[in-house]
């Protein structure tokens, strides 16, 4: 597999492509502060380039069988799974997340192709013999054409798997606009699609800003537009989507932010309920959309999870991502390491209770590595910006309830409806919660209950824009075109002209 090169290019037409714009930024190992790589940026010309690439390949793509399409994606998926590893390694030296994690999020990846290998089944549609005057009706689902994504920092291989393989599966051509923050794995994954047989233009790379992004938004050959990041960024790539004046209009899905809560109650396994708000919390250095940065402590239970929480938060293991006993990883850039220390900062001014401190942390051997240490607040209340904002970082706030209903009334009046979990003994409890709380995906006793392939992922509220989830059958469903037929043959054909509305006869 190609390894990853100092200068980071786009991958165009089934070839690394250099840059000729003149702009790149640096790439860094979040773990040492050092420079690793440069990524270019692309100017609106060379996204022009990808996208006039992908157009030439995606109708003979388009009319490639599905059978035919799924065999190259077993085998990309055979690949994926030879170069885990290499996958995971290339994740943890641009990210920063522990290498087990990494590999975590590979094989989340690779259960969306394990998905889209099956795509054959998954286009089948569905089909009504004789509806009347010997007429039968009939849908296909066909490709739109060119499709981009546009991909967040936090998840280099596992988000662009969301997409890139839903999107080709389906029969459409691909343009991947990465993270300029951890750009290479999107190379070594166009490397493995092409070494699995994959037709040059159907899988495209464009590295880049705001500048590829709004050349993607505004170019009329895309047809559709898969984006994942920040609440800010998915507004925007909603409504330019939306309002694009052309022959067709853009259809688009944006994933945004997330302020994810994890409701203890009294009769909860407080082991339990510990264990994961730990792992959900700190897990990535809380650099996941799923991430649970509030705990809702409802009524006796506050003071004993407050108690159990604080040595666990002072024992993490803090280190380079690549050591085998790290638990927790660096921030992906000194700039996003100083906004979550603002935070911290802000907390305190605010009045919230400071328990466990990560600013100022020194890992040996790492002096000038990203890291925040775990950081944990109480008495943090809604009026608060660390309450309201997605910090994105390794810092959980525990909010106090009285009872059950005001922890559903907090979750409820939240901005962000991405994930949430409560964590009871009873069954009653779990039932009312899953059906009264306003949020996309729900865990019960599971802290992290990201969807599997076959289900499909996307928030509520201002955590998604748009109308369908990523992957699953709403990924089919957004990557296709929906049309109805309807056929009759010449023998049962009346004559004459009919001017009444038609129905079945
Ligand atoms: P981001 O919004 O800064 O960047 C996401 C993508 O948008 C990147 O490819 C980036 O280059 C591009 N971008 C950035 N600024 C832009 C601008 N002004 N105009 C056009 N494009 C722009 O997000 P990030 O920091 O990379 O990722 C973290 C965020 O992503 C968090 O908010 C997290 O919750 C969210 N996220 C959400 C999900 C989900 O499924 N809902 C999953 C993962 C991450």
């Amino acid at each position: 597999m190609t390894a990853a090169s100092s200068t980071i290019q786009h991958y165009i037409n089934g070839r690394i492509t250099p840059s000729e714009s003149g702009r790149q930024q640096d790439v860094f190992n979040p773990a040492t502060g050092e420079v690793s790589g440069k990524v270019v940026l692309a100017s609106t010309a060379e996204v022009n380039a990808a996208v006039a690439a992908a157009s030439a390949a995606a109708p003979a793509w388009a009319e490639t069988a599905p059978l035919k399409r799924a065999r190259v994606l077993f085998k990309f998926k055979e690949l994926i799974e030879q170069h885990h590893d290499d996958l995971a390694a290339a994740i943890t030296r641009e990210h920063g997340k522990v290498f087990s994690d990494a590999k975590g999020e590979v094989t989340r990846g690779l259960e969306i192709v394990e998905f889209a290998c099956g795509v054959p089944q998954l286009l089948k549609t569905q089909f009504t013999d004789n509806i009347g005057g010997g007429i039968d009706n009939w849908n296909l689902r066909q490709p739109l054409g060119v499709t981009a994504g546009i991909t967040p920092f936090n998840f280099p291989v596992m988000v662009p798997l969301w997409m890139a393989p839903m999107a080709i599966a389906t029969g459409n051509s691909f343009i991947l606009k990465p993270s300029e923050r951890d750009p290479s794995p999107s190379l070594m994954m166009a490397d493995l699609f092409k070494r699995a047989g994959l037709p040059d233009g159907v899988f495209n790379v464009v590295q880049g800003d705001k500048v590829a992004v709004d050349a993607l938004l505004q170019h009329p050959d895309v047809q559709a537009i898969s984006f994942v990041g920040s609440t800010p960024i998915a507004e925007y790539i909603y409504s330019e989507a939306t309002k694009r004046a052309g022959t067709y209009p853009l259809r688009a899905q944006a994933l945004g932010g997330a302020k994810n809560h994890l409701v203890v109650m009294p009769d909860a396994n407080l082991e339990q309920a510990v264990d994961a708000l730990i792992g959900a919390a700190y897990g990535s250095a809380g650099e996941r959309c799923m991430a649970i940065s509030v705990a809702v402590a409802v009524g006796s239970v506050a003071d004993k999870l407050v108690e159990a929480l604080i040595p666990r938060v002072k024992a993490l293991k803090i280190k380079n991502g690549m050591e085998s006993d790290a638990e927790m990883g660096p921030l992906v850039t000194a700039a996003h390491k100083a906004k979550v220390e603002g935070y911290i900062d802000d907390g305190v001014k605010a009045g919230a209770k400071l328990l466990v401190d990560g600013r100022g942390i020194s890992v040996p051997g790492h002096e000038n590595g990203f890291f925040v240490g775990g950081t944990l607040f109480d008495n943090v209340t809604p009026d608060m910006k660390i309450y309201k904002e997605e910090i994105f970082g390794p810092v959980l706030c525990v909010v106090r309830v009285p009872d059950f209903a005001e922890a559903v009334r907090l979750i409820n009046a939240h901005e962000y409806g991405n994930g949430v979990s409560l964590f009871t003994a009873d069954g009653n409890t779990a039932h009312e919660f899953s059906r009264r709380i306003q949020v996309g995906m729900v865990g019960i006793n599971v802290p992290i209950p990201v969807p599997m392939a076959w289900h499909s992922f996307g928030g509520w509220k201002r955590s998604l824009f748009g109308d369908t989830h990523a992957y699953g059958e709403e990924g089919i469903k957004f990557y296709t075109r929906y049309k109805s037929i309807m056929q009759r043959w010449s023998a049962t054909i009346g004559k004459g002209a009919e001017f009444t509305m038609p129905v079945a006869k």
